[in-house]
């Protein structure tokens, strides 16, 4: 809670390059990656309806455009990772993956388990107020969801060499997504350095407003250490370069919000 963590975690509207070949497109605070694969361009999670001229923008980069996607791995199926996905699928044909436990997730993105009310949080958490209210006008109020392809499994690499790792506890399908040749981690909203709902930066778990087991989301963590990543993309919030483990730890540490 100190001073330097609400300086964090505020990065601008727009694209950057993260990694080689990856561009992160944010609004809102929310993220997707254009990943530059050999199997041609994948993007990891769709952000929010009007991150749409961001992810024209990261494509137009390579000299594609939508109709280039070669797929959309969902880490899972809340509203704020799959604003884009009905537009990618039913314009441009682009398939979209997901678990098969957050397939009904992206067909209805506002449908979903929590521990907490999302009433609450804005009195016990008013640094998140300015975010929410970000994401609201970045179309978070007005996503249609999209028939996802149930296929990405534990042990099954993806496109582009994206091995999927199972990180149930935020939703029942949740999904991180390694890059071995990378050393890049795409953790989704399993682990975050910024919490949309508390205003809060640094490694940790989201808020029980947003989390279906805040249990089973810290302990799954465990599954992210053996990947030994030296980068995290998270869902929300900057990357974290210090390495998997020290992110892990620093998660544990801060619990559950
Ligand atoms: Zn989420």
């Amino acid at each position: 809670m100190s001073s330097t963590h609400t300086e964090l975690g505020r990065t601008p509207d727009g694209v950057r390059e993260v990694a080689d070949g990856v561009l992160m497109i944010t609004r809102a605070l929310t993220n997707s990656f254009l990943v530059d694969t050999d199997d041609g361009l994948v993007l990891i999670d769709a952000g929010l309806p009007r991150s749409w001229p961001y992810l024209v923008a990261a494509l137009a980069a390579h000299r594609s455009g939508p109709d280039d996607l070669v797929s959309v791995v969902l880490s899972h199926g809340h509203f704020d990772h799959v604003g884009t996905v009905d537009r990618l699928q039913r314009v441009h044909h682009v398939p979209i993956h997901v678990n098969e436990a957050d397939v009904p997730l992206v067909r209805h993105p506002y449908r979903y388990d929590r521990e907490a009310s999302r009433a609450l949080y804005p009195l016990r958490h008013p640094g998140g107020i300015p975010v929410l209210a970000r994401m609201a006008r970045a179309g978070a109020l007005s996503v249609r969801g999209a028939e996802a392809l149930g296929d990405i499994r534990p042990g099954a690499p993806l496109l582009g060499g994206l091995v999927p790792i199972p990180t149930p506890g935020h939703t029942y399908g949740h999904m991180a997504f390694h890059l071995p040749d990378r050393d890049l981690l795409f953790t989704g909203d399993a682990l975050v350095t910024f919490d949309p709902y508390t205003g809060r930066a640094g490694p940790q778990i989201v808020a029980r407003a947003a989390t279906a087991d805040s249990a089973a989301a810290l302990s799954v963590l465990a599954a992210l250490t053996p990947t030994g990543a030296g980068t995290l993309l998270p869902g929300h919030g900057d990357p974290w370069t210090g390495g998997v483990e020290h992110a892990v730890l620093n998660a544990r540490a801060t619990g559950p919000h």
